[in-house]
Order: C-alpha cells, then structure tokens, then sequence
C-alpha cells in the first residue's frame, strides 16, 4: 500500500475487525471418545466406531474438555452459563463422517469477555462475544487427480471464541491472537502452535466512512495459517474494500481465501450460497450442568495470567515496563526468572538484565529454549550477586557467565578455580598503582601538567595488571591520591 494511499484511507474510513477463533484443547483424548489426539500419527490410526460414525455408536463428553473450556472462559473474562448445550451443525462434507459437526449453538458454554490488548498508544478491551466447545472435523488432502481423507482429527476438541468487531487495524488483529495464545498456553489447556493448527482463525472484517456507527457489509477471510499472513490478509482487504468503496460500488457479502503467494484474497462463496446448517440440540448428548462451586474451584486453580504478572513485575519488584513485558511474553520465561529471584530476592532490575541482555540472546543464537537452559535459574541468581556484592567485577561476570553456559559449573566454582576474585583491598591495589605509575613517567608528568584524560589510560594499565579484576571503583580512589 503506498503512503499517500494509507493516509487517504486514515481520513475516509474505519476499519472494523472481528476474530473467529478456533483453538485446539490439548486433552489426551478425543471430545467424545477415548481416540488419542495426537499431532503427525499415520493418517486413520487414532479412529474408532465413535469418530468413524459407525451407527449404533454413541458419544460421551470429554470431562476434561469442559473443564479446559471453562477455565479459558474465565482466563478469558466471560460468564460461564450453567446450562450449554451441544447441537448438530449439519453440513456435508468428505471429512466429516457424521454428516454432522457436534458443536453449540444457542447455548454457549460461555459469552461477554473480554481480552485486554495495547493499541498504537494505549489499551483497549476487545469483547468476547462468546466461547463454546465444538469437535474438528478430519483433513482432506488433495493429491493430483485423488482426495484422501485423514479421519485422525476427527472428533478433536476445540473452543471457538468469538469477538465483538472491537478491532480496528491489522496491528490490533495480531495483538489480540498473541494475547489469546499467550494466555492459552499460561493456562495449559492449549499449545496453541499456528504451525500445527492448533490455533486457526477467521477474519471479519468491513470498512465504514470515518466516525459513523452503523457497520458495513463484511467480508469473512477464512484458515489463515499464520500471524504474518493475517495482517497480509487484513492489508490487502482494507485496500480491496476501500478502492471499491471510493468509486462508489458496493461490498458484497462473501467468504475469501487468502493466497500467500499472491498476497491476494479471492472469492470462495458469497452469499447466497451459505449454508444452512439446520442446527438442533443433540439427542445423543446431555445438556453440560456446570456449577456454580465447579466454577469456583476452577477459578482458584487459575494460574497468575500474563496482565497481572506484568503489572506486578512493574510495581512489586520496580521493573521497567518493557522488561517485564518481554519478561512475561513466555511463560517459561517468566518462571525461569521468577525461580532466580527465589535465589536472590534483592536484585530484581539487575536479574532480568543479566536474562534479557545475556541469556536471551546466547540462548537465540545457539537456538536453545529457556527451559533447556544450560545456565540454571540458581546459577543465574549467583552470578549476580557475585557481581552486585563486589566480588567480582561486571566485565569478569560476563567472563564467567560465558563459563556457565558451556561447563554448567557453578559460578562460584568458575570464580575460585580461575582466581577471578575482584580485588578490592587497597593496599594491594596501591602496590599496583605505584608499579604502573612509575613504568610511566612521562605520562605522570603530563597528567599533573593538566592531561586529566590520562586518567583512563592509568586504569587501562592496572586493569591490564590485574587481568581485569581490580575494583574500579578503588582504583580510582587510589590513583587519585597516588597522582596527586
Ligand atoms: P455470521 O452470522 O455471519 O457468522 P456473526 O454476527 O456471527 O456473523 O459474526 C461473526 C464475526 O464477525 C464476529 O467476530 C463479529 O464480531 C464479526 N462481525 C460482525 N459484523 C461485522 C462487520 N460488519 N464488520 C466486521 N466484523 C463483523
Ligand atoms: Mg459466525
Ligand atoms: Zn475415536
């Protein structure tokens, strides 16, 4: 989109998102039958009569499932229903042996959440209009002039979790999908891994001329398989929709497939071929009864979510807002520095430094994952204290550091085996002093004639001396006395 075009847009209209999202639970077992769910098995391995749809068969719900749902349902801050109530979405396709989709219609599990995610220049809340449990349907895979169809996902729970059109640009698409995947994966009930298709989303979206309220007609782009090709989706779209409307031609109601090689979107149906899927409650299902101590008992279970733990890392342990955000966007992260702090609670700032700035990135280049650490959360705890109680210098730390990583020893080991004790007795240090001040005696003289600059010079040379370890802070006390 060239410039001049995006600030046309910016003056003539909004644009208005809403997120279909669907996202896989990470049960054992299938919604309605004891099949594994289970991700890149050999295709109609985990299948039985109940997800083959066999007649005479009947399904049984997933306990686990229900549970996983309703504690999203809160993470997410909706209201949990009572009652919900599984219904036959019926369509027919070749990988989907019922004839049906098991999913909820009237009833929802769960409606009016919200998420809260950070826009250009503040926070919003985008609404949850609902979240309900629904079985996946088997893949088709199409190979030359032959379909094959993989009934292995058949019969996998999943939540569909719906917005309000809250969202109004494809930065604000992306903010929210990490946030739910976040606090997905903080919550356990889903890997959430686009990758796999774990989480899979659909996009509505529809422009209307700036600052009025009434909606306009919406688009629906369907399984885009990754964030990157979301906001694509999104550009594109916006760009497609608002060169129609400014030669005055109208939007027609559909459903589009993004292309990722084309970075275009193209027609799938319109309107008027929609299905009706004729929904009526499952006979073969009870209602789900949730009570209300259920509900409470799965509240109290909750983990701290992502929000709070920022917001704690900010005012409890005075970290910068950044840190605690980055800190905080993944969980083993968060924990691993949480586990240091154990070790030395005095030290908040300087700890998520020492893994912000060090760990992280040796950890990024080497393509290791936080929890595979080969520097322990124990370990990382002792180096900053070692460096924050003076016993060894910051410079010397990264030394050592750089020890831990590759021998996993213990850095109070590192530090004793190498000698890298910093120096902070005086008269020691003076003796150094002394030796470096007379193998340099023109520089004395200038330095006293007024070169103040041959200071840093001094301190190179006892660092020199001293392989680093002399305390700086000393030296340069001594060095001023010594010079004077
Ligand atoms: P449908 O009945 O076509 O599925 P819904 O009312 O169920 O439509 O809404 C589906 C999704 O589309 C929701 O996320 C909703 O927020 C969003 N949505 C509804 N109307 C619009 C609109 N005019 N523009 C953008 N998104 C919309
Ligand atoms: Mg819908
Ligand atoms: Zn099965």
């Amino acid at each position: 989109m060239s410039m001049e075009f995006a600030l046309s847009l910016e003056r003539e209209f909004d644009v208005v998102i809403g997120l279909e999202t669907h996202v896989q639970m990470s049960t054992n077992t299938k919604l309605f039958c004891s099949c594994k769910v289970e991700f890149a098995s050999s295709p109609n391995t985990n299948v039985c009569p109940v997800c083959l749809a066999h007649p005479g068969s009947l399904p049984v719900m997933n306990r686990k499932a229900v549970e996983y749902a309703v504690k999203t349902a809160i993470a997410l801050n909706c209201k949990v229903h009572n009652l919900a109530i599984m219904a036959r979405k019926n369509y027919f396709y070749p990988d989907l042996p019922k004839g049906y989709q098991i999913s909820q219609y009237d009833r929802p599990l769960a409606t009016d959440g919200w998420i809260k995610i950070k826009t250009q220049d503040d926070y919003k809340k985008v609404r949850i209009h609902r979240l309900h449990i629904e079985e996946d349907a088997g893949k088709t895979i199409h190979e030359g002039s032959y379909s094959y169809v993989d009934l292995n996902r058949a019969g996998t729970p999943l939540m569909e979790i719906v917005t309000e059109p809250d969202i109004s640009s494809p930065e604000e698409a992306r903010q929210y999908l990490e946030k739910l995947r976040l606090i997905m994966r903080y919550i356990g009930v889903s890997d959430a891994d686009m990758e796999k298709g774990q989480l899979r989303c659909d996009v509505n979206i529809s422009l209307k001329p700036k600052g009025t309220s009434q909606l306009g007609t919406k688009v629906e782009l369907k399984n885009i398989n990754s964030f990157r090709f979301i906001v694509k989706a999104i550009e594109y779209e916006i760009e497609r929709q608002s060169k129609l409307l400014m030669k005055g031609e109208k939007i027609i109601q559909e459903t589009r497939l993004f292309d990722h090689n084309t970075g275009k979107t193209y027609t799938m149906r319109t309107k008027e071929e929609a299905h009706d899927y004729r929904y009526f409650p499952d006979p073969d299902l009870l209602p789900i009864v949730i009570k209300e101590e259920i509900i409470e008992e799965i509240k109290k279970e909750l983990p701290e979510l992502p929000d709070r733990k920022v917001e704690r890392y900010i005012t409890d342990l005075g970290l910068p807002e950044y840190d605690a955000t980055v800190l905080v966007s993944d969980r083993d992260l968060a924990l691993f520095f949480e586990e240091s702090l154990k070790f030395y609670p005095e030290a908040p700032k300087q700890t998520a430094n020492w893994i912000l700035n060090e760990l992280l990135g040796k950890l990024n280049d080497r393509g290791i994952e936080i929890n595979r650490s080969p520097v322990k959360p124990s370990q990382l705890a002792q180096l900053v204290r070692l460096v924050q109680e003076g016993t060894i210098s910051g410079k010397i730390g990264k030394e050592v550091f750089d020890q831990i990583f590759e021998t996993s020893k213990d850095p109070a080991d590192i530090v004793e085996e190498k000698g890298l004790k910093q120096i902070s007795d005086e008269e020691q240090i003076r003796q150094i002093v002394k030796v470096v001040l007379e193998k340099y005696p023109a520089e004395v003289q200038k330095y006293r004639e007024g070169n103040s600059k041959l200071i840093g010079f001094f301190v190179g040379q006892i660092m020199k001396e001293t392989k680093g370890k002399a305390n700086p802070a000393v030296v340069n006390k001594i060095l001023q006395e010594e010079l004077r």
